[in-house]
């Protein structure tokens, strides 16, 4: 079949195409990005007038849908007040006001936020205080941390070093980076005893095991269930070991809960938010510590203070917009939304099962995945959903649909029938 790319290119976009450096493509092959003009809920609005529903949120950032008048408002209202002011010294109200938020909402006594501008950062941040909060206590020699196979936490040096080494992305950084302890989810009992015993023989060396709840993203959209966070919380705990989970794509209610730590009743030491954070609009993370944490820092020495500030840090716009995006998780059913996403995609996905080349498909709230049996041609599948009027951007072989959570039900199945169709297609 063959299927045409889009013919409208305005000016800016060719120029630009000289000089921009896409994310995660080949720029000798990778196609000419699209010209998103404007964009409205699920739909991007093309140069051309066409419009695409979109199937994975901006990387899983749209949990309002876009252009939200609420937050556009919240975000022009503070712009005419305070775009920017260092956080070093000076206060904005919006910061302090999502921190207070933030803390308030966060599982247990997670209650000191750091920000950053992006979930990489904020997961490098969570790396220095759990390495620090060792430092701060006498305990040197906790320089590892443990992390999982199929996981991914960002592309900066340290977060590629928690990365699976093996199958991520970031194969070519092997040997460049820190030396990290990357296991298998313990998901059964002969791999709960490989883990603990892992954590006795080399305990010492750990600063803190860091672990995406619930479903592993980037790395292959892989799930497993709250009982695996039990037991990394059961372990860490019987060990002092410090559990950092990275809610960078699981925080906000793409899993049907605020966090994915909810499901599993578990509180974390530390936690890491981005992505919908900021309801999609503009770039903030958070990195938030358990009391504990925070109190290994405070002394009254220069050098136990965590030494970390990114110039944006707190940005009032940015925040303004996050403090936006939860009062519309306060007044809008945005947890009942995901609860009937999945169930659509639970029943509009399933046919895919029987056919050829298909070897898994699964739902986790607001997240289905269709897993082909051949990695490395997702590229391939790219105009076959662009003619079916949908935004979809698989990696390797995994196809997977994560919408906005204001998507409505015929969007939705437009989504999931041109899933079905193209892995037809492909199978
Ligand atoms: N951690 C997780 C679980 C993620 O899904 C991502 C992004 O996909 C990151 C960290 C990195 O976030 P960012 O791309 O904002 O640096």
């Amino acid at each position: 079949e063959q299927v045409q790319p889009a013919q409208v290119q305005p000016d800016w976009l060719q120029e630009g195409s000289k000089h921009l450096w896409l994310p995660y493509a080949q720029m000798r092959t990778a196609p000419t990005p699209l010209p998103v003009l404007r964009a409205e809920g699920a739909r991007l609005y093309l140069a051309d007038g066409s419009s695409l529903v979109d199937g994975i949120a901006s990387w899983w950032t749209q949990a309002h849908g876009y252009n939200h008048p609420h937050i556009r408002d919240s975000v022009s209202a503070q712009l005419g007040k305070l775009a920017h002011v260092m956080l070093g010294g000076l206060a904005n109200e919006p910061a302090m006001t999502l921190a207070t938020r933030l803390a308030k909402l966060a599982p247990g006594d997670l209650d000191h936020v750091f920000f950053c501008e992006s979930g990489s950062v904020s997961v490098e941040v969570a790396m220095k205080m759990a390495i620090q909060y060792w430092i701060n206590r006498g305990t040197r020699g906790r320089t590892r941390f443990v992390s999982f196979r199929h996981g991914y936490h960002g592309d900066t040096m340290a977060c590629m070093s928690i990365c699976d080494p093996d199958e991520g992305m970031h194969g070519h950084f092997k040997g460049y980076l820190p030396e990290q302890i990357v296991v298998p989810l313990p998901r059964d009992a002969a791999g709960e005893a490989a883990f603990n015993d892992m954590l006795d023989r080399r305990g010492g060396e750990i600063a803190g095991i860091i672990v995406e709840p619930l479903v592993q993203g980037a790395g292959g959209m892989k799930f497993h269930d709250p009982s695996v966070l039990r037991f990394l919380r059961q372990a860490a705990d019987a060990r002092g070991q410090l559990l950092i989970l990275d809610e960078i794509m699981t925080g906000f209610g793409r899993l049907g809960t605020m966090f994915a730590s909810e499901q599993a009743g578990i509180v974390p030491d530390i936690m890491t938010l981005s992505k919908a954070l900021s309801g999609g609009t503009l770039p903030l993370s958070a990195t938030i510590a358990r009391r504990h944490v925070f109190e290994a820092f405070l002394s009254d020495r220069a050098e136990t203070a965590l030494m970390h500030g990114p110039t944006y840090m707190g940005n009032p716009l940015a925040c303004a917009a996050a403090n936006a995006s939860l009062d519309l998780f306060e007044r809008e059913p945005r947890l009942a939304q995901v609860a009937a996403i999945e169930r659509q995609l639970r029943t509009d996905l399933e046919p895919c099962r029987a056919l050829k080349g298909v070897v898994d498909v699964r739902v986790k709230g607001a997240i289905g995945v269709v897993e082909l049996d051949r990695a490395g041609e997702g590229t391939w599948l790219r105009p076959h959903f662009l003619k079916r009027g949908v935004w979809i951007r698989p990696f390797g072989n995994i196809v997977y649909l994560a919408p906005p959570f204001v998507i409505d039900e015929l969007d939705l199945r437009q989504l999931t029938s041109a899933v079905t169709e193209v892995t037809a297609l492909w199978s």
